[in-house]
């Protein structure tokens, strides 16, 4: 394959992120503003002895206010690093928490037995949130059309929803998910940017049946389950000194669990929507903003990573397996997934969603949310960090 072709791309001189970034700039020493947006998410969640002490506290709240149920949390589990960790943590807390795993009829064989390995040895109650597969199917073939980088947006949605729900039948207060910037990153809010109305009006526009089941999330869902309900979404990894490498270790000596390669492949139609569609559609390798954060946070070499990010991130093989599983589980003929792949990209932001109430009532929206993330959501931090040098 050529690269002649290729345009000559900028890269951050601290991390790997390159011109290829939605939004990216670079300061007078060549650095980008995503490793801005990574020191002011080390600021706001700081790993020393306040992000500690503000973790001990919740976990002292948690206890006090789900003293009198059978659960005092609900710990959302995809069978990855992170969230079978977090169980792990819960539980070591004295926490007794309900583990909740979303099943959109693509999660892999290891996750799912990561998830039962883990739940079992550490005797935690396991609920699966089953969705309506006809709908998600219709649902992820509409963000597929509407030419969304992330089309897997849905998920995400429906997994936060299905945590608060089961949450707020349960009378449980707290929902711990075990995300982590300082090996996950910021995506570009191009790529990924997601919320209730969004996933409404792209289905809206190019679904073929009814919403009717799908555990969608909207402002009106969010003020519930904020407002009357009182659930806090809390990330306690941000606080703690955590390394996934050793956690990953623990993980299998301790439980047997086992890892499934790239981040986030528990899931085909994720790994699918990262080797195949962003980088050949959308020109997006989103291992460049991974990469970017394990090198900020020291967990990657830098030289390494530029290094890796020139192999393919699948074989043809694979490549050709992936698209086969994916569109003949979707239902879609050769013809209508040629007509996808070769769609003009989009973003996120051609469709109605609540961004625009980010961007033009972004401290009141930030209030609002307190109600339900006592964080501040990374998508203000871009934000913050992208009108600081644009002077917006
Ligand atoms: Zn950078």
């Amino acid at each position: 394959m050529s690269t002649a072709l290729k345009p000559e791309l900028n890269v951050c001189t601290r991390c790997v992120m390159d011109t290829s970034i939605p939004g990216i700039t670079f300061d007078e020493k060549g650095v980008c503003n995503y490793c801005e947006i990574h020191d002011r998410l080390e600021k706001h969640f700081p790993q020393n002895e306040v992000g500690e002490k503000y973790c001990r506290d919740w976990v002292t709240r948690i206890k006090k206010d789900g003293q009198k149920n059978e659960y005092d949390c609900v710990v959302g589990v995809s069978g990855g690093t992170d969230s079978c960790y977090l169980l792990y943590l819960a539980k070591e807390w004295g926490l007794r928490p309900l583990a909740v795993n979303l099943d959109n009829g693509w999660n892999s064989q290891i996750a799912v037995s990561n998830i039962k390995k883990c739940t079992r040895a550490l005797g935690i109650d396991l609920r699966t949130y089953v969705i309506n597969w006809e709908e998600i199917r219709d649902i992820l073939v509409s963000f597929l059309k509407a030419s969304i980088p992330w089309a897997d947006a849905p998920t995400d949605t429906a997994i936060t929803s299905a945590l608060y729900k089961i949450a707020a039948e349960e009378n449980i207060r707290y929902v711990l998910i075990g995300a982590d910037f300082r090996t996950e990153g910021k995506q570009p809010s191009e790529w990924t940017y997601c919320d209730g109305r969004l996933v409404k009006s792209v289905h809206k526009r190019f679904g073929k049946l009814p919403m009717k089941t799908f555990p969608n999330l909207t402002i009106m869902n969010l003020l519930y389950y904020g407002f009357i309900k009182g659930i806090k979404n809390i990330r306690p990894l941000y606080y703690l000194t955590y390394n996934k490498q050793e956690a990953r270790k623990f993980l299998e000596d301790q439980y047997g669990w086992e890892y499934y390669g790239g981040h986030h492949y528990e899931s085909i139609f994720t790994s699918f929507v990262l080797t195949v569609l962003l980088p050949e559609k959308f020109h997006a390798d989103k291992r460049k903003v991974t990469y970017s954060a394990q090198i900020r946070s020291g967990f990657r070499d830098r030289q390494k990573a530029l290094e890796d990010l020139q192999k393919p991130p699948l074989s043809a093989k694979e490549r050709e397996e992936a698209i086969k599983y994916v569109t003949k589980k979707l239902g879609l003929s050769a013809e209508e997934f040629e007509s996808i792949y070769n769609a003009q990209p989009k973003t996120p932001f051609d469709y109605p969603s609540y961004y625009p109430l980010i961007k033009h009532f972004g401290p009141i929206v930030r209030l609002f949310l307190k109600l339900v993330f006592p964080w501040t959501p990374t998508t203000f931090h871009e934000r913050e960090a992208r009108s600081d040098n644009n002077n917006e």
